[in-house]
């Protein structure tokens, strides 16, 4: 099998493709946490990244996709094989269809549209990420989803590259067909939005945008929610009698009700803490470790299993 030396050679061939070696993903995630790749690539052109895709492959070398790294937990030991990211960006709109690259900050996708008076993105003013994992996780807020005006998503599907329609994506709640085919990758997406009022559209998110710094500081070294909220259809009936009739909103039961119900909030171990205000905010408050991480949340878990009988799942993707 080749070295990580000779697969770097090999990555380095490539035109438009960066590599380096040993690089610290605490760099690239915003908890600011995990070791190092062997090897890290990025490119903007999708042909340097389906061949650096081919060159993983050839060597053995396990590959791993990431966009902004706001919603990732990687292990202290790092990840052994190569990381990758397509930082592909460019936006334009054509009447109310916009075209975007999946690298591109979800947030300039929102001030694009909604500059253009492009209404449908408004809502998701402050969800921090890149498009292409927006897609793939389904991000949203404020009772809506990208889901909702994705009409075209462009992918490599580890052999050819295809585009699929909203309904081939199958979206539910936070999740995507690209979620379950985690080999597949996102490059380009396509949406379809409503013409409306640039200022009023750019006055709701500013609104958003306030209230969500307050909750989630820019500063603060988090993935956002830890946990997925519950559809109140699928929990068990006793459970869902269990809660009180306010805290549901949407057809939701925020997993934080369930974890403050714990004795989650203010729970800290080692550098990670659990924000006083907030059971499913979980923080790196300075030197934390992926593993006392990790260890928190699976003590959150089981503390919500014992009492409730329901597993609490991860929002959060785990890497290495
Ligand atoms: C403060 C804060 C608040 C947040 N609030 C919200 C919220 O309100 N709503 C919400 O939905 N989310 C929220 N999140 C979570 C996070 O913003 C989203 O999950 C976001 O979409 C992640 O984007 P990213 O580019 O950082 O992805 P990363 O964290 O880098 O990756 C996440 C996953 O996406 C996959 N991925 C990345 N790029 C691609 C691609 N091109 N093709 C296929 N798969 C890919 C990766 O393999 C990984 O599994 C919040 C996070 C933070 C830190």
């Amino acid at each position: 099998m080749p070295t990580t030396e000779e697969t770097q050679t090999r990555l380095a061939e490539i035109p438009n493709l960066t590599v380096s070696a040993h690089t610290p993903l605490s760099r690239y995630t915003r908890f600011g946490i995990g070791g190092p790749a062997d090897l890290f690539a990025e490119t903007r052109d999708e042909q340097a990244f389906i061949a650096a895709l081919s060159a993983a492959r050839e060597s053995g070398t396990p590959v791993c996709v990431t966009g902004g790294g706001t919603n990732l937990i990687v292990s202290d030991q790092g990840f052994r094989g190569l990381v990758v990211r397509f930082c592909e960006s460019t936006l334009c709109a054509d009447g109310p269809r916009i075209q975007v690259g999946a690298g591109a900050v979800l947030q300039d996708l929102v001030d694009f549209a909604n500059h253009h008076g492009l209404k449908g993105l408004e809502t998701l003013a402050g969800i921090p990420g890149w498009v292409g994992a927006a897609v793939y996780g389904n991000a949203g807020a404020y009772g809506h989803s990208i889901s909702e005006r994705v009409t075209a998503v462009r992918f490599f599907d580890g052999e050819d590259v295809r585009v699929f329609d909203n309904s081939q994506c199958d979206f539910r709640y936070r999740e995507s067909i690209f979620k379950r085919r985690k080999e597949w990758i996102i490059f380009r997406v396509e949406l379809l939005l409503e013409p409306a009022g640039a200022a009023e559209l750019e006055e709701i998110s500013a609104g958003i945008l306030k209230v969500r710094n307050e909750k989630f500081p820019p500063t603060m070294k988090c993935a956002g929610s830890i946990f997925k909220n519950f559809l109140l259809r699928e929990l068990p009936p006793a459970v869902a009698a269990a809660v009180p009739a306010a805290v549901v909103r949407e057809g939701k039961i925020p997993a934080a009700w369930f974890l403050e119900q714990v004795g989650a909030k203010g729970m800290q171990l080692g550098g990670i803490q659990v924000a006083a205000y907030h059971a499913n905010l979980i923080y790196n408050a300075g030197q934390g470790t992926a593993s006392e991480l990790r260890e928190l949340i699976a003590e959150l878990k089981r503390r919500v299993r014992e009492r409730f009988g329901i597993d609490v799942e991860e929002e959060v993707q785990y890497v290495g």
